[in-house]
């Protein structure tokens, strides 16, 4: 399958690696929005959030666990941040393979644009 985030989990195109286990990589991303921008990425190959049910709810809390695991390593715990998952085209998705955003570093503001 041509998957971006899968082969970027696999190690078959580069990316800054922050963290990876058996279930997950974390990765700083390509056009950063924040001062910290990372990727929490399952290595399972899920399209969008839509797809995910009860079998993978623990994978998905996984995802929130690395997240905030991250944000803590970086220092952003304390100040804020914000976790965000894209779906499908409205949602601003862009890469096809589920991911969870880290995003903190400056304000946020709501709503986003
Ligand atoms: P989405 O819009 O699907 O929620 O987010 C996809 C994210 O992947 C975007 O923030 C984009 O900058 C990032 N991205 C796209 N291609 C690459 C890449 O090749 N490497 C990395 N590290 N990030 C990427
Ligand atoms: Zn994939």
């Amino acid at each position: 399958m041509d998957c971006l985030f899968c082969k970027i989990a696999k190690g078959e195109i580069p990316a800054k690696l922050l963290y990876q286990d058996d279930k997950v990589v974390a990765f700083a991303d390509i056009n950063p929005q924040a001062p910290t921008h990372l990727l929490i990425v399952p290595r399972q190959h899920i399209s969008t959030i839509n797809e995910l049910d009860q079998a993978n709810s623990a994978l998905a809390g996984h995802m929130v666990h690395v997240a905030t695991q991250l944000a803590k390593e970086v220092n952003i715990d304390e100040k804020g941040y914000r976790l965000v998952m894209n779906c499908n085209s409205e949602g601003g998705q862009a890469v096809y393979h589920i991911h969870c955003h880290l995003l903190g570093g400056r304000q946020m503001n709501w709503p986003p644009g």
